[in-house]
């Protein structure tokens, strides 16, 4: 599945017109938090269910889907699963309104593309449903069918070369766009022996002093990423690592007040903020150089 999406990502990078299987369908239901919720809840909604598309399942979300998946033929197991999805979606072009638009638009904003979620289908939305479809080696139109709604909703997003600190499933977005205190950097709140993962490939330093704890510092990019307060390292120093490898277990050493991730990122002498690299990484768009984040405003 990892090899799968990184081969359809170089053959993007590489201008292929030949179209990748779609990605799989996500399975929503029980707990699950996240923006294919919040797609499932407005093509609930535009289907006449009276939810809030708030991005978690809770009992009138999964009641609506067993409602559905009833009036549909379908098990109602209060899972939206492939089957489900295929009777949910719908397509659109250019001129519709409602609730599935904004589904297909908030999925658009995900990706990258700079539509506004009004549930109306405008200029706007059209050229950004074509160049994400180009992208994925669509045919190069504004109809949004059931091929075009999975590559939209499946999935979870990826970007070539670069990985979130923990695993996605660890922390909602909301996590990373925290400001730090008194420096720019982030504190992730996570327990004692969580995976901690390499941003992206490059060079590891180990740390072990009284500010930092045990720690790793990554030379990548130009730029160090600074990683404290481990439980335990899981690298050794000098080591060289790929994006996502598992580097150390989140603890509370050094100078900290209880269990959390810091992490920071470093040109020289320099910190920069954090935010935006993990959010676009998070949103499985192309990061911002590391460079190119601010060196203030995100911290308070
Ligand atoms: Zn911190």
């Amino acid at each position: 599945m990892l090899l799968a999406t990184v081969v359809a990502m170089v053959m993007i990078g590489a201008g292929s017109a030949h179209a990748a299987p779609a990605p799989a369908w996500p399975l929503v239901g029980g707990d699950s938090t996240g923006p294919e919720v919040t797609s499932a809840q407005y093509l609930l909604r535009q289907r006449g269910a009276q939810i809030d598309a708030d991005g978690i399942v809770g009992p009138k979300t999964q009641a609506a889907v067993k409602a559905f998946q009833t009036a549909q033929g379908l098990t109602a197991d209060g899972i939206v699963g492939p089957k489900t999805w295929g009777k949910l979606v719908m397509n659109l072009d250019s001129g519709a309104t409602g609730e599935a638009v904004k589904g297909a638009q908030h999925q658009l904003v995900r990706h990258g593309y700079q539509v506004k979620p009004d549930g109306t289908f405008a200029a706007s939305t059209a050229s950004a449903v074509t160049a994400f479809k180009t992208k994925h080696g669509l045919p190069a139109t504004s109809l949004i069918d059931a091929t075009t709604w999975q590559w939209l909703i499946g999935g979870t997003p990826s970007v070539a070369g670069w990985s979130l600190p923990l695993s996605r499933a660890t922390l909602p977005r909301s996590e990373y766009d925290d400001p730090h205190h008194d420096y720019p950097a982030i504190d992730l709140p996570v327990g004692t022996g969580t995976r901690a993962l390499a941003v992206t490939a490059g060079t590891v330093a180990l740390v072990n002093d009284s500010t930092c704890g045990r720690g790793v510092v990554l030379s990548a990019n130009g730029a160090r990423f600074v990683y404290c307060h481990f439980s335990q390292h899981a690298v050794a120093s000098g080591a060289t690592v790929q994006a996502g490898q598992l580097i150390g277990y989140t603890g509370n050493t050094g100078n900290s007040t209880g269990p959390h991730l810091h992490f920071g990122v470093k040109i020289g002498s320099t910190s920069h903020c954090p935010q935006r690299l993990l959010l676009a990484i998070y949103d499985g768009v192309a990061p911002p150089a590391p460079s190119s984040l601010p060196t203030s405003g995100c911290s308070y």
